[in-house]
């Protein structure tokens, strides 16, 4: 799934993951440093690893990848489906043919999926919703069959009628603002928009507020005709596309729902469906715009607040009724094989650590942009691995290939793979590396910032295909112009300065979405998450049958370049990683986002502050009531609660601590590497070893509050946001939640993570300075 959370059109045009305002960390002091070349490498190994990458090039064919795209997508590949196993088989052979180590891994998970679903409006007219993706000329695979209908699984079983109610993209700020309309959703059915945030947390936010049923639909104001022509003529979502998608409250734990923490293996307990956590207590399912538009139009009651309208031609009213719908869904309950495909490349001389790389291979129809496009990249980076490896290159490190299935539901197959696995992880991987979608634009990354000076010195040296300068400078330029853009953020602003300067490009934090969470949000392994995009028009053909070859060879990638340009820059990460004589981390860049993070927690206490004290003057003068429209009248918002102090003192002590012991690291490195990197076997694998745990200082065995399974500290998918990340989560979100005591107790829970992993790295810092 992954970038309709940020691909989910606007988002990731946005921001490519690169430029969120929360995300974007300030990169140390540009040019303050001496450059002491390829991170982790002396000069003579920089230039083999260069001559390497190189011939590793030289061996990636775009051909070859088309080839692959039309053969994985040439059939629905969904969870369960005979072309998922096909696809998962052909891989396995692959791999074993280009010489590794590789084998599938099964595991059985719970997959509901359609057998009867109905939408019909019953009052004051009736209309029958088609629910149904009809052909579409010039679109080749359009008319199979084999594909699942439109729902989002996780989704409750029902049969159920009430009125309509429309509450936008249905996020908890539209909640209170139909709240002051004087509408309530109770015992009714919402409609909602997709967007403006995570869709599964819609019918479950629908479900807190009393709705008995959800309906999610496209409005072409957000994927369609809006933005671009409609496909088959243009690449947005024609009126029949409709968004498939999981609805598993993911951000409590993903994976199968019927085993929390712990993997599907044979035997393993299931808890029962009725009591999973993560499955819905209400129907919902996703409709397309022309089956969205005879319900919408038949609402009454209050006119939509004006950023609620979409790009349909008639006014939006919020409801209730009168329109009344009768929507039915009931599903297969049954278990479903999903099928992941394991291959090592074993390592010379530091065998038991792994460089982990994954992408997931099943899709919702046929999956052409989401996942194959990234599939298609890593297969061409084992096959070239592969090679180079009869050639006699031997990396130091074990690289292990994953393609995952069942990504789409509720990342199952990443998440119970890990979760089988979780005690070898912990002690061998050192770094996860994911890529999900692709196509042509700009790189976009995230994940853990102690590798995001690799991956600046990576795609400085990866030329992008279509304009000929190196991938970085075209992220500094396209960060730069979204910058000088009128109401650009302070934030956005003070980043582009900084890389303007030569400064590294800031990675983005990691909210969930993709194959990573389990990695870096429940295991703590460090992690990277990348791929190309922004020009690849793909949103709006995301997760519907018309996400297909030809549409992704019009729309997509139509020369494949940009699948060699994913893996160029994911194969160097890999081999450099897999190479290096010291890990290629560096923690000055973590630290200075810490910085960045704290920064903007003060900033939010202080916000609120204020905004509580301007709503109380309101309130207090009756300043709401005498400004409303008594024929159109808004109530005044809830009275906001008084902000005291909270105790930040402990993170910022940490944080303080853990600059200087980032300074001294990168001290006692540069005067190794001056040295030529020149250190006692021993001592270099302890520094390694101290190296690759490192992240999972930022575990707390306790995990998030209410949800134990996210253990990551500093990055988590938000409660409230779904997909999108939230730094400092604990706090944050006890910030948003008002609870003051909560924030505090969790300042002081993050301090600690902080001053352990702090304390490691002064560790490891001492044996390097001894070492060198
Ligand atoms: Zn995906």
């Amino acid at each position: 799934m992954k970038r309709a959370k940020l691909h989910g059109v606007g988002v990731a045009l946005a921001c490519l993951g690169l430029t969120c305002a929360a995300g974007a960390a300030t990169p140390p002091q540009a040019g303050a440093r001496a450059d002491t070349g390829m991170l982790g490498f002396a000069a003579s190994g920089a230039a083999r690893e260069k001559n390497l990458e190189q011939r590793f090039d030289s061996l990636l064919s775009a051909s070859e990848m088309r080839g692959w795209l039309k053969q994985l997508s040439s059939a629905p590949n969904q969870v369960g489906s005979p072309h998922d196993k096909a696809n998962a088989e052909f891989l396995l052979a692959q791999f074993k043919k280009w010489g590794w180590d590789a084998h599938i891994e099964t595991f059985d998970v719970l997959y509901p999926t359609p057998t009867h679903e109905l939408v019909e409006l019953v009052a004051p007219t009736k209309f029958k919703a088609a629910l149904h993706e009809p052909p579409i000329k010039g679109d080749r695979t359009s008319s199979l069959s084999g594909a699942l209908p439109p729902y989002n699984v996780y989704g409750a079983d029902g049969d159920v009628t009430g009125d309509l109610v429309y509450v936008n993209y249905g996020m908890p700020d539209d909640y209170k603002e139909l709240a002051r309309l004087g509408v309530s959703v109770k015992g009714k059915i919402v409609i909602v928009r997709y967007g403006g945030g995570w869709r599964g947390l819609k019918p479950e936010l629908a479900h807190e507020h009393g709705a008995i049923g959800c309906l999610i639909y496209s409005d072409p104001r957000d994927d369609g005709y809006f933005n671009n022509d409609p496909y088959p003529k243009g690449a947005s979502r024609p009126p029949e596309g409709v968004q498939r998608g999981s609805v598993a409250k993911m951000q409590i734990y993903p994976g199968d729902p019927t085993t929390p923490g712990y993997a599907s293996t044979a035997g393993a307990k299931h808890v029962p469906v009725d009591q999973a956590k993560t499955v819905l207590k209400i129907p919902v399912l996703p409709i397309s715009y022309a089956d969205a538009t005879p319900l919408l139009k038949a609402m009454g009651g209050p006119v939509a607040p004006e950023s609620w309208r979409g790009a349909l031609p008639f006014t939006y009213h919020v409801g209730a009724g009168p329109a009344k719908v009768h929507m039915v869904i009931q599903s297969d309950w049954t278990r479903k094989p999903v099928y992941d495909v394991i291959a090592k490349l074993k390592g010379s001389s530091d065998a038991e650590q792994w460089i982990v790389r994954g992408n997931h291979h099943d899709g919702w129809v046929f999956g052409a942009f989401d996942p194959l496009a990234g599939t298609i990249a890593e297969m061409a980076e084992a096959k070239a691995m592969g090679q180079l490896y009869q050639q006699g290159w031997r990396p130091k490190r074990t690289i292990v290939y994953a393609s995952w299935d069942g990504e789409e539901p509720g990342l199952l197959g990443s998440t119970e793979w890990a979760e089988a696995h979780a005690k070898e992880l912990q002690d061998k991987a050192v770094l996860y590396l994911n890529s999900d979608t692709n196509g042509r634009g700009i790189l976009f990354a995230g994940g853990s910032h102690s590798y995001q000076h690799l991956l600046n010195q990576v795609a400085a040296g990866v030329t992008d295909p279509e304009t000929r300068a190196n991938v970085q400078q075209r992220q500094r330029a396209y960060l730069e112009v979204q910058a000088a853009k009128k109401g650009a953020s302070p934030t956005l602003k003070e980043t582009a300065k900084l890389a303007a300067n030569g400064g590294d490009i800031p990675i983005s934090p990691l909210g969930s979405g993709s194959d990573y969470s389990a990695f870096l949000q429940h295991l703590g392994i460090a992690t990277l998450d990348v791929g190309f995009g922004g020009e690849a028009t793909q949103g709006g053909v995301y997760h519907s049958r018309y996400d297909s070859f030809d549409h992704f060879i019009r729309f997509g990638d139509p020369t494949f370049d940009y699948g060699v340009a994913l893996a160029k820059v994911a194969g160097h990460i890999v081999m450099r990683t897999a190479d290096a004589e010291v890990l290629p981390m560096r923690f000055s860049d973590f630290s200075a986002t810490v910085d960045r993070y704290l920064d903007q927690l003060h900033k939010q206490v202080h916000n609120d502050r204020k905004a509580a004290r301007e709503q109380h003057k309101l309130l207090a003068a009756g300043d709401y009531k005498l400004a409303s429209d008594p024929m159109h009248p808004v109530a005044p918002p809830e009275r906001l609660s008084d902000v005291p102090k909270i105790d930040f003192a402990p993170l910022d002590a940490a944080a303080k601590k853990l600059k200087e012991s980032a300074q001294a690291y990168e001290t006692a490195y540069d005067a190794a590497a001056r040295k030529g990197l020149d250190i006692p076997a021993g001592q270099l694998q302890q520094v390694n070893r101290l190296m690759a745990t490192l992240e999972q200082r930022l575990l707390d065995p306790r995990g998030l509050p209410g949800r134990p399974w996210y253990r990551n500290m500093v990055q988590a998918p938000g409660e409230l946001t779904g997909y999108a990340p939230k730094v400092i989560p604990a706090v944050h979100e006890a910030l948003d939640a008002r609870d003051w005591n909560r924030a505090d107790k969790y300042a002081g829970v993050t301090a600690q993570v902080l001053d352990s992993y702090r304390a490691q790295l002064d560790k490891l810092t001492a044996l390097l300075k001894q070492g060198g």
